[in-house]
């Protein structure tokens, strides 16, 4: 299928590309997941994640960059 969804994958309007949505820092490695509250995508670091996981929801829909225990 070629047809995607734009709507699904826009990100926050507050979000920047390489800092982190939650605490504004610039990270190694970022995550990208959905916002609940608005539906959008945002990039969280992992210390965030893992802080705020009630608030975000892992796009599954991207490939999972993260790995266990490996430090960028
Ligand atoms: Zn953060």
């Amino acid at each position: 299928m070629k047809y995607y969804d734009e709507e699904s994958y826009r990100f926050h309007k507050n979000d920047v590309a390489d800092k982190c949505f939650c605490c504004g820092q610039t990270a190694p490695r970022l995550l990208i997941l959905r916002h609940i509250e608005s539906n959008m995508l945002v990039h969280l670091c992992p210390e965030c994640m893992v802080d705020n996981s009630s608030d975000y929801l892992l796009d599954n829909t991207r490939p999972w960059l993260g790995g266990r225990g490996t430090c960028k």
